[in-house]
């Protein structure tokens, strides 16, 4: 059994070691879906039709979700919590959750992200409520390749809730951009213009196979060596000196070609195709109706909704929590035989349902 440099032994697993695995990793970082119902439909993640939404009453309830990161964060080790979706900001009780959550966690940081549709009116509610920060999924500046992109028509939208979000102190806001070839690939310099501007990182993200629609090939994938080439037509980049310290984004320094000296802002590179990052992986996904998927690739789904809906106690949902981690994979498997392994098989769930 091997062990990860740095992290605890799996020799000494016990209740109070967290949410360790077989590989010596531990999950600190929480992904909380909030609801797998979205506004908009991108095409790298969801159908056209929309999917069968989750009824009311299977998605875990506002009391549910906050005795659950309780539990993480007292019991399991829970460091960092990340609430996404779905789209979180449709959730209509979202300011309540976080209100909850922070009045339990005084300092946990707490993010969210989001593609943004709402946040003009409820960015400076959300920083009340206790959120630390914001993701926010932008993928174009063009109105028509956005709407291509997410099929809806609503960039200006997306716009107005970014400067709600800066504006309110949501900052540092990080912007996801998915870069698509033939589509949007050629805007990677001015997204990366438009974000170090405005101070926001921003992160060019690996497309994955997670498409409702199964429609990701090896071929139509933008991978990162390309995304650092097509930036770097138009700046220069460097590594930069901060350790990564298990973050999913390999962090780029971004200088203007004619003044090399300064440093304008960074970006981040999430490869997790073509330069997988598992063995430093810490985190553990909880799904929308309460289900622990120890990797965005898993095929075990361990269930915790109905220990919770029983007299069960919180040492029990605990355990079954460290359980579930315990046999977290060592890798996602795109990388057994180089990309887009033939033995890869892409999970049924897609992203929107997992919470990405
Ligand atoms: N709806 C919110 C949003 O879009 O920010 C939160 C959920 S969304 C599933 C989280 C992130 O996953 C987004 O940044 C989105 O771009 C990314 N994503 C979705 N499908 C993906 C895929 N197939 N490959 C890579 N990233 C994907
Ligand atoms: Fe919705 Fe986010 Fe998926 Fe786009 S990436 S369809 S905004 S869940």
């Amino acid at each position: 059994m091997g062990t990860h440099l740095g992290m605890p032994s799996v020799a000494g697993r016990t209740a109070a070691s967290g949410l360790l695995d077989t590989h010596g990793r531990q999950a600190t970082d929480m992904r909380l879906s909030l609801t797998d119902k979205c506004n908009l439909r991108c095409t790298y993640c969801m159908p056209a039709e929309g999917l069968n939404w989750l009824q009311k009453d299977a998605v875990l309830s506002r009391a549910e979700i906050v005795r659950l990161v309780r539990i993480g964060v007292d019991l399991l080790g829970i460091r960092e919590l990340r609430l996404t979706g779905g789209e979180p900001l449709v959730r209509a009780d979202l300011l309540d959750i976080i209100r909850d959550i922070r009045a339990n966690h005084p300092v946990l940081p707490i993010s969210m992200t989001t593609n943004a549709l709402g946040l003009e009116r409820r960015a400076a509610q959300l920083k009340e409520a206790g959120l630390s920060r914001i993701n926010v999924s932008m993928d174009s500046l063009h109105p028509e390749t956005f709407a291509q992109l997410t099929r809806r028509p609503f960039l200006d939208r997306v716009l107005r809730g970014i400067e709600a979000a800066a504006a309110a102190g949501l900052g540092l806001i990080k912007i996801n951009a998915v870069l698509m070839r033939g589509i949007n690939d050629h805007e990677a310099p001015d997204l990366v213009e438009w974000a170090v501007a405005r101070g926001f990182e921003l992160r060019f993200i690996e497309q994955m196979p997670l498409d409702a629609d199964h429609g990701w090939t090896k071929e139509g994938m933008v991978t990162a060596a390309e995304m650092r080439a097509l930036v770097e037509t138009r700046f220069v980049l460097t590594p930069d000196p901060r350790t990564r310290d298990g973050a999913p984004a390999e962090r780029w320094e971004v200088r203007s070609k004619e003044a090399p000296d300064v440093v304008l802002g960074t970006i981040g590179i999430i490869a997790s195709v073509t330069e997988p990052f598992c063995a430093d992986c810490r985190r553990t996904r909880v799904t929308a109706e309460g289900r622990i998927m120890s990797c965005l690739f898993s095929r075990e789904e361990t269930d915790l909704r109905d220990l919770l809906r029983s007299d069960a106690d919180d040492d029990a949902v605990a355990e079954r929590w460290r359980d579930a981690m315990w046999l977290k994979p060592k890798a996602h498997g795109m990388d057994h035989t180089g990309l887009g392994a033939a033995d890869f098989v892409q999970p049924d769930r897609s992203m929107s349902a997992i919470g990405g």
